[in-house]
Parts: C-alpha cells; sequence; structure tokens
C-alpha cells in the first residue's frame, strides 16, 4: 500500500489558502477532503463543468488543487436558504470557478446537454426531491458525460446518537437506501461504473467526536495546532489510517459513485461549445417556464417567455423560482451577511467603474472583430490577493455588465492566479481580449501580454477593503 497521495495531499490541506478554511481547521474536513482528492486523482473533470452545491467553494478548489477555471459554474441556493453552508457565498479565496449561479438543483436553471461533468460533493442529503434532482442532472449533460458525486451513506441511520449530532447541523438531512440512491440515478439513463465507500463507522464516528458542530462554527481541533516535529508523525500515521479506508466495498458513511450519461441528449443540444468560450448566460434555462431567452437588465434577468424576473448579484444570477424554497433555511444574522454584501458592493462598483471607463474601447474592439465573442482574463498580482481577494467577484459583476451590453455576444471569463504562474498555461481564445490586472503598482507583464494578444488592459491600483472574517 502507498501512502504517499496522502500523505501529500494532507500536507496539502494544512497550506495556504486551505490552512484558512475549514479544510485546514477541522480535522474531520481534512480528512474528509483528502479523501475526496485521492478519489479524483483519477480522474479529469472535463469541461464545460457544473458543481452543484457550492458553499464557500474550499471543497472542489481542494480536490481541484486550485487549478485555474477546473469548473464553470458553480451552483447553489441563494445566501442564506440552506443551513449550514449559508448558500451561495462564493468564498473569495476559491480561486478554480468561471462563474457562479444561483440556483436549486431540483431544477437546474441550464438548458439541457450543457455540460461535460457534473459535481457535487456530500451535498445530496440536505433534503431535496432526489428524483427532480436526479432527473435535471441527467438532463444537463451532454452524451458521455460524467457525473462524478460524494455522498453520505444508509450507514447514518444505524448510529442515532451521530445522527442526531448531524441533524443539529443539517436539520433537513435524509439520505435514500445506497441501493435506491444509484437506482433513482440510473433511471435517468445514467450508468453506475464506480461505486466506493469510505470512512468506516469508527472512523467516521472518531472524527466527528473531535469535530465541534454547528453551523458556521470552526473546529478547534486541527493539525495546525501540532508541533512541527509532531504534526510530520501525524501525518504518517493518518495516511496510513486514510490508506485503509480507501475504497472498501461496504459500510462506509460515505461513498463516491461515478455515473456515466449513456443516453441520448435530452434537448437544445449545444454544438461547438469549447471549454475556453463556455459562456453561461448563453445556456441559462428559465426555472418557471423553461424558456432559454432572457433580457438582462440592471439589477435582474426577466425571461422573454413568462416575464419572470430574476435577481443578479454581483453579477451572478440568482435563477430560484419564488415558489422554491431553501433546504434548511435559516435567517442569517447581519454580522455574517453584512461583511460579504459590503464585498459584493465594492466590486459591483468597481466593475462598474471599469466598464464605463471602457465601453468605448470594448465597442471598438468587437466592430473590428469577425465573430461575436468576448474573452474577459482577470489576474491579481499574488501579494495584492493574499491581501483583497476581490478580483473574481469584480470579473463577474463585470462580465455581467458585457453581456447586458451585448447580449448576442458570447462572453468567456477566465480568472488566472499571478501572472509569472500563469504564463505558461496560457492559451489565446482568438477573440477580442480584455484584461483586467489588481496590483500593486506594477503593470501587466508585457510577455503576458503578449501571448494573450491582449487588446485592452485595465490595471487596478489601489484596493482597499475589510475582507469576510
Ligand atoms: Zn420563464
Amino acid at each position: 500500500m502507498s501512502t504517499e497521495s496522502f500523505k501529500a495531499l494532507l500536507k496539502r490541506a494544512l497550506n495556504s489558502p486551505y490552512a484558512e478554511t475549514d479544510i485546514g481547521l477541522s480535522l474531520f474536513r481534512t480528512c474528509l477532503e483528502t479523501m475526496h482528492a485521492r478519489y479524483m486523482e483519477d480522474y479529469e473533470l472535463k469541461g464545460p463543468s457544473l458543481e452543484l452545491g457550492v458553499g464557500d467553494g474550499s471543497s472542489s478548489m481542494f480536490i481541484n488543487g486550485e487549478k485555474s477555471g477546473a469548473i464553470s459554474v458553480g451552483l447553489d441556493m441563494p445566501l442564506g436558504m440552506t443551513f449550514e453552508t449559508k448558500g451561495l457565498w462564493w468564498h473569495p479565496v476559491a480561486t478554480h470557478y468561471r462563474s457562479y449561479v444561483g440556483g436549486n438543483m431540483e431544477n437546474i436553471p441550464f438548458a439541457g446537454a450543457a455540460f461535460e461533468t457534473v459535481y457535487s460533493s456530500e451535498t445530496m442529503f440536505y433534503g431535496m426531491d432526489m428524483r427532480a434532482t436526479a432527473t435535471e442532472i441527467s438532463r444537463v449533460l451532454k452524451p458521455g458525460g460524467k457525473f462524478y458525486c460524494f455522498n453520505a451513506t444508509e450507514q447514518w441511520f444505524n448510529f442515532d446518537a451521530v445522527l442526531s449530532q448531524l441533524k443539529c447541523n443539517i436539520p433537513s438531512f435524509s439520505v435514500p437506501t445506497d441501493d435506491e440512491f444509484v437506482s433513482i440515478f440510473e433511471d435517468t439513463g445514467l450508468t453506475c461504473e464506480r461505486r466506493s465507500y469510505f470512512f468506516s463507522p469508527a472512523m467516521e464516528i472518531l472524527l466527528h467526536s473531535v469535530v465541534d458542530t454547528g453551523a458556521g462554527r470552526v473546529a478547534e481541533h486541527s493539525l495546525l495546532n501540532r508541533a512541527p516535529h509532531e504534526l510530520a508523525r501525524k501525518i504518517e500515521v493518518l495516511s496510513e489510517l486514510l490508506e485503509h479506508e480507501y475504497d472498501s466495498s461496504s459500510g462506509g458513511f460515505h461513498h463516491f459513485l461515478v455515473f456515466t450519461q449513456t443516453g441520448d441528449a435530452k434537448e437544445n443540444k449545444i454544438k461547438g461549445t469549447d471549454v475556453l468560450s463556455f459562456d453561461p448566460f448563453d445556456h441559462l434555462k428559465c426555472p418557471v417556464c423553461t424558456g432559454t431567452r432572457f433580457d438582462f437588465e440592471e439589477s435582474d434577468i426577466k425571461c422573454s417567455g413568462c416575464d419572470a424576473t430574476y435577481g443578479v448579484v454581483c453579477g451572478v444570477p440568482m435563477l430560484v423560482d419564488e415558489k422554491q424554497s431553501g433546504f434548511s433555511s435559516i435567517d442569517l444574522d447581519a454580522s455574517v451577511t453584512a461583511p460579504i454584501n459590503r464585498h459584493l458592493g465594492y466590486a459591483q462598483k468597481t466593475a462598474g467603474t471599469i466598464f464605463n471607463k471602457f465601453s468605448d474601447t470594448v465597442t471598438q474592439m468587437l466592430e473590428q472583430a469577425d465573430g461575436n465573442a468576448l474573452d474577459l482574463v482577470v489576474m491579481a498580482e499574488q501579494e495584492i490577493e493574499s491581501k483583497v481577494l476581490i478580483s473574481r467577484q469584480t470579473a463577474s459583476a463585470l462580465r455581467y455588465l458585457l453581456k447586458r451590453a451585448y447580449p448576442n455576444h458570447s462572453v468567456s471569463m477566465r480568472i488566472l492566479k499571478d501572472p509569472k504562474e500563469s504564463q505558461p498555461m496560457l492559451e489565446p481564445s482568438g477573440v477580442p481580449t480584455l484584461a483586467l490586472y489588481f496590483s500593486g503598482g506594477t503593470a501587466l507583464p508585457e510577455s503576458f501580454r503578449e501571448a494573450l494578444q491582449v487588446r485592452a488592459v485595465h490595471t487596478v491600483h489601489r484596493v482597499s477593503l475589510d475582507i469576510v472574517k
């Protein structure tokens, strides 16, 4: 048995930026995400991809090792609609999403066959209608597409005390039996090609016994509190334990499932959509009437089919039918929402300023271009990013403004890390490109500009904001 992968992943969990999230702070999350990442090492998330149940986004960021753009769209209920994770609040450290949408996985607001991959990490137990959810996942997957799912198993119902502790945290917790879970998805045309269990009852209960459960509260037991020499030994021991817990055939508290879409495309097969140019706004579906034509207004999106309007928060459409309620909803304390809203308000305003400054340039760029596409590339100097973390929220808001001004153009967005690190991975998209660069004073390197064939750059030099604590 090789424990090397586990060792490397555990070490990663304890380093920046994960060390600042639940992943580094809670021993349970450290082990859980390490296990998820180990499974996902065997697979490649082909784009366009959709993650269901984003929360703060740290979970799938960990499995993807921060690969920029690894997930095309992250979907969750709008902020405050789910108890444990608060819903979609897209922690600014989550660097791997191209875009977000507020939505309900029982009624996914995207047209059929829009995605190569759907990914879901420990979210299919919040009390949603599993048949409706499975039907929706199957509908949005392209033929041959994959659904990767980590979820709780029926094993929870054999342990009353641990279940009731979990229910303090997730009041609506429910799962069908494990075989039912598979057949619900197979009934929709998906084929289950893998099911692996992990975390035996002893492991799960032990880890939960040292986790301080409660909404939004972080456990005090963290490997980070260990002295370095002791930590190295703990990691060795845990790696062995995790290796032992990996890939068992039954009885675990969690299972990992891989499904393939073996049926035909359900509707509206999207042709020629490559990963780079994927514009989620072109694939939105109205959750009320299933219409796919929208008018983009300043602060909302209006369905042309049924006139339903949906809010837009900092460029993120919140496509939830007002008759739908959240799972385990909670009224969030203003101390939680105020800093998030301040953050989003600031990003929104910054995007407005940039848009106004560049709208003439962009119009010219697009008039001279052959096609109907526009690429937005956003990056921040590492130094700035570690302090302000504002770039991707600003990018979302800016992208929305661009889409609103040019609704017939496909607007893609790429968020890159520090240009010094990103340059080897660059590919020009071949369409007019607008780059937004957050820096402490330096200009975007010329070589970077050439590599991307950037036509316009806006550098934001001065950003100051108190970030969500
Ligand atoms: Zn509609």
